[in-house]
């Protein structure tokens, strides 16, 4: 028997609990929290921080570092459903933001993949081919042709990224930094500095008419990766007293345009080292749960205070989103969210569609690659719902985000996500609530029987929730009789 969920679970409330996302999403921009990374070496620490493609996330550094233990080959599961994941977002914005997920048997891996904005017909057959070939070079031990074959199929199936962004991002820093390498000191970073310059001539060689662009960007995406991996490339570009805030952009180009070719070698390590290999399946999740529209007959800025307990004033305003707020400006931007589509995330997609066909969770990898750091929300999320990690979370709250309604679930599904989603609920209103939490702390005497969340909780709060969503519901129920009578 399958179930469905949706958002009817007692204590859970999607108008309140979009409302309270809404208004947290306009503090702050929407950081709600630091980045914390789930990597603890140093080595992964840098690759993350550069990986971690900021072009619609901002720039946020990452100063909390969580540990996960590390047992068997798990550290090169979770690089390889990270690199599985950036090869899916194959192109540049929000809409590639990508999630991968694995399970593995003795003798075969099922794998996962999802796409904010789903998949086309043509990522299928490029995901079935690279399947088969990992399971060609883990039973021939590597096979050299196989291996070919498959950085074929990834250019071609990431030529476009790297030729719209990656490649023109490196031939600009380049320019920038040409000082640097025509330098004539003599230091420590001299051989560097001649690795640097080759590469410049190789970047702004025209093309010869026989060479093919699959060829070329092959070179350079391959020299960007050997670049990465020198340390004194690292330093004297990042940490060194040549270091600039244009050589710090020029690492960050390199490291982006070697990106594939990191997957690559993860690829073919993977296939080396896991027996299971031997037969991989990639299965792209359907589109079905895609954008929802936005609710009909949202909270307003005063409802959604009320929900807090608190007045909608010049002071709360400020104190709920940020000093620079007025009403009028906070009513407007509220406004304007509320009225946005929601968002259904890849992660959340990966759950959701696993909780369709996969009956035991628990056998499941416990790592969800991404190619970008999760969000603020698919994160908290995935902490009250599994065991399941990504490589980290960004601390962000972006548009509007969402579950939708899913049916054909495995039993129990619909209550877990529900029972997740009303974690989440009372963890925005306890970051709302901090800063006024703070104003009143002074008068807190005493708190019985463990911690108290609501310190300024009264019995009327219950009764005015009620109140609000009776309105709602009533205004609800107007706007469909209004357009009935149409
Ligand atoms: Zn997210």
């Amino acid at each position: 028997m399958s179930e469905s969920f949706d958002w009817a679970f007692p204590g859970l409330n999607q108008h309140q609990f979009i409302s309270s996302a809404n208004l947290l999403a306009l503090r702050n921009g929407g950081q709600v929290e630091p980045a914390c990374s789930l990597y603890d070496s140093d080595d992964d620490k840098e690759e993350n921080d550069n990986l971690n493609d900021a072009s619609d996330t901002g720039s946020v550094n990452t100063n909390h570092v969580q540990q996960i233990s590390d047992s068997g080959h798990s550290k090169l599961k979770r690089k390889f459903l990270d690199c599985l994941a950036e090869l899916a977002a194959n192109d540049k914005g929000a809409r590639f933001v990508a999630c991968s997920g694995m399970r593995e048997r003795e003798d075969e891996v099922t794998l996962w993949i999802s796409r904010n904005e789903g998949f086309r017909a043509s990522d299928y057959g490029a995901f079935g081919r690279l399947g088969v070939l990992l399971g060609k070079l883990a039973s021939t031990n590597g096979e050299s042709q196989y291996a070919a074959e498959m950085w074929r199929e990834m250019l071609t199936y990431y030529g476009s990224r790297l030729a719209s962004t990656y490649i023109p991002n490196v031939r600009s820093s380049l320019k920038d930094c040409e000082y640097l390498f025509h330098g004539h000191q003599n230091d420590e970073f001299s051989p560097v500095r001649l690795r640097l310059l080759e590469f410049h001539k190789l970047v702004f060689e025209t093309n010869s008419p026989d060479q093919a662009l699959m060829d070329r960007q092959s070179v350079l995406a391959t020299r960007a990766y050997e670049l990465r991996m020198m340390k004194l490339v690292r330093e004297l570009l990042q940490t060194s007293s040549h270091s600039t805030p244009r050589t710090k952009k020029l690492w960050e180009g390199i490291c982006f345009l070697g990106r594939l070719r990191m997957a690559f070698e993860t690829f073919n390590n993977i296939a080396l080292n896991l027996p299971s290999f031997k037969k991989v399946t990639i299965i792209p999740v359907p589109r079905e749960i895609a954008t929802q529209k936005a609710l009909p007959s949202p909270l307003n800025l005063e409802q959604t205070f009320d929900l807090l307990n608190v007045s909608l004033d010049a002071s709360t305003v400020k104190k709920v989103i940020g000093q620079r707020w007025t009403v009028p400006k906070a009513k407007q931007s509220f406004g304007g969210l509320q009225k946005q589509k929601l968002n259904v995330h890849a992660e959340m997609q990966m759950i959701l569609h696993l909780s369709k066909t996969e009956e035991m969770f628990d056998r499941l990898f416990p790592y969800f690659g991404c190619s970008k750091y999760s969000c603020f929300m698919c994160w908290h999320f995935l902490q009250a719902y599994s065991k399941i990690r990504t490589r980290g979370c960004h601390g962000r709250l972006f548009k509007p985000w969402s579950v939708p309604q899913v049916s054909g679930m495995t039993p129990g599904s619909p209550e877990k996500t529900s029972k997740a989603l009303i974690q989440l609920q009372e963890r925005l209103k306890k970051e709302l609530k901090a800063e006024i939490k703070k104003g009143i702390s002074q008068e807190k005497t005493s708190v019985v029987g463990g911690s108290s969340v609501f310190t300024n909780y009264d019995a009327g709060s219950a009764r005015r929730k009620a109140e609000i969503e009776r309105m709602r519901m009533k205004s609800e129920q107007d706007r469909v009789a209004e357009a009935f009578r149409r």
